[in-house]
Order: structure tokens, then C-alpha cells, then sequence
């Protein structure tokens, strides 16, 4: 049985396809669960929160948000606590980056009480939606599109915010070989690198494709200006280990996606005694470390798969190899406290859990 939450107006979706996915065998993304959260915004305020059958949208062909981009989204996860909880990482961080994203990108705001009340009763009605197994998930997607029939240029009037989840495996995240990019660019000072707006995700897809052909899994993103500075990796934020200190760039430019897997791993790191340094990062500085052996870890830090380790770094047609995985005393470390908090395992006492 689902608790009703006063003003949001609920139809139960009669055809649930719970029994058509096999939750032995979860592709990333690929399946949904039966319900979808749905708000629509027009003549200045939000009309009647829903949540109503995960169906396909119907949508006028001038829809502003396929000409011209306003489009943001968010990602976290859900997971199953020891007592069949359904426990959620840091909503609140996701609902305020959320609006700091559509303030960006001129949209409307959502009110953060109700995208996590949204996201709650979402929860609990496709409850058994969230799998179980060691390294499953429920992947939730809120996302937020300019939806005025217009093809002239200037902020829409009118906007949808959704919510739809999708039951993930576990992520293997292998080690992977990454390349420093020198050219192409993610963000400059004074764009929309701090958003998640839709079209940064495009306009790295083609860099990425140019290393993929050199063997290279992800990227590592440099400034605009000098390409000298560190700044992510692929669509994680990027950390180090030099000398037991850990480093990762400042993300007081607004070229850097405030993560909160970052900012939890900082938290954590600093609550267990390790210096950390959020300042700038050099690729000379790198380079170095890893020529002297001081490099102890390296990694990019985000959602979907926690910690990805680093096994090499590409930069100026030379190849760095890194310290092995086995090594890494930090990221392991890390990775398995928060892969054991998010799940309930150990003590919530950063106060991180929502539990529905
Ligand atoms: C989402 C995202 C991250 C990671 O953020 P988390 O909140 O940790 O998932 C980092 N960089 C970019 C560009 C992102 O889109």
C-alpha cells in the first residue's frame, strides 16, 4: 500500500511491466518502472503535481526545448536498506542543483519540497521497482524542458518537469585509460559548465568519439583558455592522491559541475584526518607526480558509478601508466564506506540518507 501525500494527484498505472524485466540481468537505463512524476508550468506558477502510468509524451513540433536547448536534468539513486527502506543519497543536494541549473538557463524553478515530496511518493508507489541485489540500484531521472510551441528565441513561458526511474545493475567500473584534451573544450568561464543543461552532454559526445578511437575510455578536460588546468573527467568530477594529500580542482569557476559525490568524498576524507586541497590543478603538476611516483591515486568521482579509478593518462601523444588499483588505499577505502553508506550499512552520521 502507498501513503497518499496530500495534494499530489496520483492514477495508478493497471499494467505494470514489474513481471516483464529480468532484474538478474538490468542493462543501465533501459527499463522503467511504472510510474512517472509529472508537473507542468504556465502563467507564472506550477500546476497540479501528478504522478501518473510511465507513458510517451505527446509533444507539438515547435516545442522550444528540441530548438534551442532549454533542457536541464539531475541524476541520483535509490537503493534498499537491511529492512526493505527504500534510502536515497543526498535529494536535497540534487533539488537544489536543480534550480541552480534551470536559474542558468532562464527556466523556472521547482520548489524544492515539491521535487522531493514528488520524488517520495514517486518512490514509494513503484516501491518494488527498487532491486536488491549487491551493486543494484533505482536510477531517477528528473528533468526539466521548455515545452512553448514557438520557434522564436527567448526564455519559454512554459515548461515540464518529470521524474522517471529505471532499475540499474551493479557498475563494474574497471580502471580505465583516460586522455588529457587539449582542444576541444566542456566549459568556458561564463557558460553553462556548472549546469546540467542537456547540450553540454552533446557537445562532448564528438571529442569523445575522436579519443575512443585512440583507445581512450573518457576525457580529462581542460580550461578554454590555456588547456593547462585540470578540471573533470568525462562527466565525473576528478580527484588525486599526491603524497597522502587529496587534490581536486576548485570549483569556484563555474566551468566545474559541483558534484555531490565530490563533496561527500571531501567530507568524508576531511572527517577521517586527510588533508584535502580544492584549489587548481595543473597537468604539469600531474605529469610530475606520476614521473616521480608520488601520484597514489587518481579517479573520477560521480553518481553513477561512485569511483572510477584512472589506469593511465594520455597527454601529448605520451602514455602514463598509474599506480595499479590494488594500490590505491584512498579510493578503496572510500569506495567501499560509501558504497556501504548508501546502502545503511554504517552509521548515517553525516545525516545523508532520506529513507521512504
Ligand atoms: C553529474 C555530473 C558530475 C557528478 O555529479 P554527482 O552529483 O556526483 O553525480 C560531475 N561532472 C559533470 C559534468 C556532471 O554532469
Amino acid at each position: 500500500m502507498s501513503t497518499q501525500i496530500s495534494n499530489i494527484k496520483i492514477t495508478k498505472n493497471t499494467n505494470s511491466k514489474l513481471q516483464t524485466v529480468d532484474f538478474d540481468n538490468l542493462p543501465f537505463g533501459k527499463h522503467f518502472s511504472d510510474h512517472m512524476f509529472e508537473m507542468n508550468y504556465k502563467d507564472g506558477k506550477w500546476g497540479e503535481p501528478t504522478i501518473v502510468p510511465f507513458a510517451n509524451l505527446s509533444l507539438h513540433p515547435a516545442t522550444s526545448a528540441l530548438h534551442y536547448g532549454q533542457s536541464i536534468f539531475e541524476g541520483l539513486k535509490a537503493q534498499k536498506g537491511k529492512n526493505g527502506e527504500i534510502l536515497v543519497f543526498r535529494p536535497d543536494m540534487n533539488a537544489k542543483r536543480f534550480n541552480e541549473s534551470a536559474k542558468r538557463m532562464s527556466m523556472a524553478e521547482v520548489p524544492e519540497g515539491l521535487f522531493l515530496e514528488g520524488l517520495k511518493t514517486l518512490l514509494d508507489i513503484d516501491r518494488d521497482w527498487v532491486p536488491s541485489k549487491e551493486g543494484q540500484s533505482l536510477y531517477i531521472r528528473p528533468f526539466l524542458f521548455a515545452t512553448d510551441e514557438y520557434v522564436g528565441i527567448r526564455p519559454s513561458e512554459t515548461y515540464k518537469f518529470l521524474i522517471i526511474t529505471s532499475p540499474v545493475g551493479a557498475y563494474y567500473s574497471d580502471s580505465v585509460p583516460v586522455k588529457i584534451e587539449t582542444y576541444y573544450t566542456r566549459a568556458a568561464e561564463g557558460g553553462v559548465g556548472r549546469a546540467k543543461a542537456a547540450g553540454n552532454y552533446a557537445a562532448s559526445l564528438y571529442p569523445a568519439k575522436l579519443a575512443a578511437k585512440e583507445g581512450y575510455r573518457q576525457l580529462i578536460w581542460t580550461d578554454a583558455k590555456t588547456h593547462t588546468l585540470i578540471e573533470e573527467a568525462g562527466t565525473m568530477n576528478v580527484m588525486f592522491v599526491i603524497n597522502d594529500v587529496l587534490i581536486t580542482p576548485s570549483e569556484e569557476k563555474d566551468t566545474i559541475l559541483k558534484g555531490i559525490t565530490k563533496r561527500s568524498i571531501v567530507d568524508i576524507a576531511k572527517d577521517w584526518g586527510v588533508k584535502v586541497e580544492e584549489r587548481e590543478v595543473t597537468i604539469k603538476e600531474i605529469i610530475a607526480a606520476i614521473e616521480k611516483g608520488t601520484l597514489q591515486d587518481a579517479f573520477g568521482a560521480g553518481t553513477a558509478a561512485t569511483i572510477a579509478p584512472i589506469s593511465s593518462i594520455g597527454y601529448n601523444g605520451k602514455n602514463y601508466e598509474l599506480p595499479a588499483v590494488e594500490t590505491r588505499t584512498f579510493s578503496n577505502k572510500i569506495k567501499s564506506y560509501l558504497t556501504d553508506y548508501k546502502k545503511g550499512k554504517v552509521e548515517d552520521k553525516f545525516n545523508w540518507l532520506m529513507s521512504v
